[in-house]
Parts: structure tokens; sequence; C-alpha cells
């Protein structure tokens, strides 16, 4: 195994089991839920959205390791983005996540999300990859009203 497949597995661990940016933020403007019935997996994620920017962002739920850290991947990547750049990297995870092989790191863009990129080898787990990105999505779309999304 490559040692960046190695460290990649302990980021994960780390951000499965201590999530960052665990936590509703002062003054969140747009909040989604978003559901995975595959897994159970189940997250609020909400974000406060100023001039475009997303200047605050965190989540709550629970859910397996795989979409507690890459919930918690993205909200450290996409605090300080405006809503076009987070939906930039929304598409290249996507495109990361759904590449056959797990190819090594080349996503410079994503940074430590490109942790995630193995997921690709398990079909299954993909919905539990995506699921805060889809969140992310309605969360953005959101006018007043939190909405819900299901992977299904
Ligand atoms: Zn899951």
């Amino acid at each position: 195994m490559a040692d960046w497949r190695e460290l990649y597995q302990d980021l994960i661990l780390d951000h499965g089991r201590r999530p960052r940016n665990f936590r509703q933020p002062a003054g969140a403007n747009r909040q989604a839920e978003g559901f995975n019935p595959l897994c159970g997996d189940r997250i609020q994620l909400y974000l406060k959205l100023e001039n475009g920017v997303i200047s605050d962002l965190g989540f709550q739920g629970s859910g397996c390791a795989i979409s507690t850290a890459s919930a918690s991947l993205l909200t450290e990547r996409l605090k300080g983005k405006t809503a076009e750049e987070a939906e930039a990297v929304f598409q290249k995870f996507h495109q990361l996540i759904l590449r056959p092989e797990a190819a090594a790191p080349a996503e410079p863009d994503l940074g430590k999300l490109n942790a995630l990129a193995g997921v690709a080898q398990f079909p299954t787990r993909i919905k539990c990859a995506t699921l805060a990105w889809h969140t992310l999505h309605a969360a953005l779309d959101a006018a007043d009203a939190p909405v819900k999304v299901s992977t299904e």
C-alpha cells in the first residue's frame, strides 16, 4: 500500500472520529438536511452566506465514518469561498469520486478531499461521500426555507 493511501486513511478516520465544524454557526442563513437511506447517514448543513461568500459553515447529524469525514473536510475546504468557487470544488470532487480507478493525488484544488478518492472503488460508499455535497447544493439553492434532500 502506497504511503499516501495510508496517510489518507488516517485522515478519514481522524475526521470521522473528530469532525471539524460540527456545530450550527451563529448567524447561519442557509440550511439543508441530507439523508442517505442506503447507509442511514443523516446530516444538517448550515451556511452563513454573506455577499455571496460562505463566511462560516458547519454541520450536525450522524452517519458512518465516510459521510462524517466527507462533511468535515467539506466544511474545512469551503470556508471563505464564494458560492461559485464552492460549486467548482463540488464538480471536481464529483469527478474524483466517480473515477473508476483510484489515481494518485492529482487534484491540487481539492487538497485533503483527495483522501476520499479511494471511495471510487466502493460504489456503495459513493453516496456516503457525496451526501454532504448534495446537501450543500440544496443549502446554496435554498432561499429562506430549510430544504431536505435524499440520495435516493
Ligand atoms: Zn454512510
